[in-house]
């Protein structure tokens, strides 16, 4: 799986007109950022490409093959989102190894890649440790370490720092960014957070009422003289 590819995608809630042909590609490699006001699309668009929601018209591939022809388990991507999702009758490492207990990983795989991804993520001192006993930061990194460890080739971001404080949120940005440089992933992120989307994308593509407003590099969209 390689390129994401969008063509005419239309989106209907019953008669509303969520997403309207929307049409872009998004390379191997590229961190996107899906940005705009709240209510214009991001999340129903993230969704589709992950293929959790069924659009209404158009197509999205996943490395050229349809993602509602993609079964769920091939379907190599992960979301990460703002609520982190952990279980919290889980220690962090029994949250991060989770999913790969489910797909039938024997328990040295999973430890291997547990402690791989704790240690990229500054875990390690907390892997036996419960979420609640972790800062929002720290659950944050585990929510990453979950979608990390099944080595997907795409990660769909839902506006993953939105619980936590400014401060934070800035030191996160740029450990998103070093992680998907690190795991060589493509990336969708979704905030409407217009500075996290300049610091962190390749490119952004501004949504308005469902439609595609503008598309380019942060450069190109904001510092017109
Ligand atoms: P954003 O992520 O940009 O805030 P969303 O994609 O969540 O926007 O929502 C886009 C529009 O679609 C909003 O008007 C929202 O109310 C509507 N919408 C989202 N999900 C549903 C749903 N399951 N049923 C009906 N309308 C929905
Ligand atoms: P066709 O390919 O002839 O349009 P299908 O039965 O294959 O018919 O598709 C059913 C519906 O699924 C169509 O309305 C199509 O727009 C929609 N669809 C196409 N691609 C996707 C996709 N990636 N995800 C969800 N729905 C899709």
């Amino acid at each position: 799986m390689a390129t994401i590819e969008l063509d005419q995608v239309d989106k209907y809630y019953g008669s509303y007109h969520a997403l309207r042909k929307i049409s872009f590609d998004i390379a191997d490699g590229e961190f996107v950022v899906l940005v705009g006001p709240s209510g214009c699309g991001k999340s129903t668009l993230l969704r589709s490409l992950a293929g959790l929601e069924e659009i209404t018209g158009g197509t999205i591939k996943l490395g050229g093959q349809r993602v509602d022809n993609i079964a769920a388990k091939d379907r190599d991507v992960a979301m990460v989102f703002q609520n982190y999702a952990l279980y919290p009758h889980m220690t962090v490492r029994e949250n991060m190894a989770f999913a790969l207990k489910l797909r039938g990983d024997n328990l040295v795989d999973r430890n291997a890649k547990v402690d791989k991804a704790a240690e990229m993520l500054r875990l390690t001192p907390y892997l036996e440790r419960y979420p609640k006993a972790l800062s929002g930061g720290q659950r944050q990194r585990v929510a990453m370490g979950r979608a990390m460890v099944r080595s997907p080739k795409a990660f769909f971001f839902d506006e993953p720092l939105s619980n936590l404080d400014a401060a934070l949120r800035v030191d996160m940005r740029s450990e998103i960014k070093a992680l998907h440089q690190r795991l060589g992933a493509t990336s969708v992120y979704v905030t409407h957070d217009q500075i996290e989307a300049m610091t962190m994308a390749d490119r952004i593509v501004v949504l308005r009422d469902g439609k595609v407003e503008q598309i380019g590099a942060p450069l190109e969209l904001y510092d017109r003289p």
